[in-house]
């Protein structure tokens, strides 16, 4: 028999995918799901980008591109990157890829080698990991603190890095918490980060305009200059311009990886999609206000539901300061009982139990390497978002504490 790569041992398909197909499968047998596993915003793309999409398809970008990315869109996330994030990169600096996920796999493959050990601060997006183990690394999680609002403890970061480490992967803000590091967090870390030179960094920042309260978006390229050399800052068009299916993302770096990177497109990648270029263009050089306005609208719903959340016995969680997630403790629950007799030993169980018996799906903390929680998306209308409430605490009503 042809034996299938080494690599695929014990590898996992990503677990947010799981628990949605489930809730998917369950709809389709005609059950009522209020579905908050999804990471994806539930505002339309702006009719302003989907005009010139159209507009672009009928004069004929639908053609191939430069796999790196076209021009145009490598001139205006510049110009987004001056203009929002005060750092300065050349055209040639820049990357355009089908969205951030495989951008960061294939940047990954620029900089890591079989044995590398890459840092990822838990919870953390499954993905990271996935990517790493496609390439032989290794990843090291390094739990954060609900009490430190989920965010790396500068201390905890130098004991995680060894001489085998390689790269350390930030998302801010994150998922699955919504915590966002302020520029002075992050100037603590960055300080870390200057005494160990072999280590590159990836800053995943694709949720920065979802932000509330005031808090201002910050990112380490930015914060700390002197990392510009080993420091890569991603972002993309899918949650903060609701364009999740029109697959572009970007990079901006130094030479040497950005280099590295266009070679491993040019080899084994397509262009991204030529009329998702143009919009992405649109996205990023037309009006911007209602990017406050979706955020203050996810600010309301984030208070809504942690409102709910916290008004249930055994469950909690916190007000985080960006993205569309709650990550709730649901300890309480473990060692339970189900009406049904079922034993609540993990969050995957209570999870399961959540969606079968109160029809609401919701993502087991153990996709996030962070125990027991569970994620919630509130991407969703305030009327789902109260069912979801009224269901969750009818269910955990039913269910008998250890
Ligand atoms: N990074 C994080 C942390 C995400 O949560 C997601 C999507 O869920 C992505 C990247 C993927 O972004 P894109 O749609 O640009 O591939």
């Amino acid at each position: 028999m042809a034996d299938l790569s080494k690599l695929l041992d014990g590898f996992q398909p990503s677990p947010i995918g799981e628990i949605f197909s489930l809730a998917t499968r369950l709809k389709e047998q005609g059950r009522d799901i209020v579905d908050l596993s999804i990471g994806e915003p539930d505002f339309d793309t702006p009719e302003h980008v989907c005009e010139t999409a159209i507009d672009a398809i009928r004069n004929g970008a639908t053609k191939y591109t430069s796999t790196d990315g076209t021009t145009a869109l490598k001139r205006a996330v510049q110009t987004k990157l001056a203009r929002d994030n005060g750092l300065d990169y050349g055209i040639d600096q820049i990357v355009i890829d089908s969205g951030v996920k495989p951008l960061l796999y294939h940047a990954m493959q620029a900089v890591l080698d079989p044995g590398d050990e890459v840092i990822v601060p838990t919870p953390c997006w499954p993905s990271y990991e996935g990517m790493a183990a496609l390439i032989g690394a290794r990843t090291v999680f390094v739990p954060t603190a609900e009490q430190r609002g989920f965010k790396l403890d500068p201390e905890d970061l130098e004991q995680a890095i060894t001489p085998c480490s390689k790269l350390v992967v930030f998302n801010s803000p994150g998922n699955p918490t919504g915590a966002a590091y302020s520029a002075d967090e992050l100037a603590a870390l960055g300080e870390v980060l200057l005494r160990h030179p072999q280590v590159w960094i990836f800053s995943d920042d694709i949720y920065e305009h979802i932000l509330f309260d005031g808090f201002r978006f910050a990112t380490l390229a930015q914060v700390e200059p002197r990392l510009r050399d080993r420091a890569l800052t991603f972002n993309g068009v899918s949650k903060g311009y609701a364009m999740t299916g029109w697959r572009i993302g970007y990079v901006a770096g130094p030479p040497t990886a950005i280099d590295s990177l266009r070679m491993i497109l040019s080899q084994n990648n397509g262009n991204p999609p030529t009329m998702s270029q143009e919009a992405a263009v649109a996205a990023l050089e037309g009006p911007q206000e209602f990017l406050a306005a979706r955020a203050a609208s996810f600010q309301e719903r984030r208070d809504l539901t942690a409102g709910l959340v916290n008004a249930i016995a055994g469950l909690r969680c916190s007000r985080p300061e960006g993205a569309f997630y709650l990550y709730v403790h649901c300890g309480a629950y473990l060692g339970g009982t189900a009406p049904d007799g079922g034993r609540i030993e993990t969050s995957s169980d209570f999870v399961r139990y959540l969606l079968s018996e109160a029809g609401v799906a919701v993502v087991p903390g153990s996709a996030f390497n962070c125990d027991p929680y569970f994620r919630v998306s509130y991407a969703s209308s305030r009327d789902e978002l109260s069912e979801a409430g009224r269901r969750l605490a009818e269910a955990c009503g039913r269910l008998e504490m250890a």
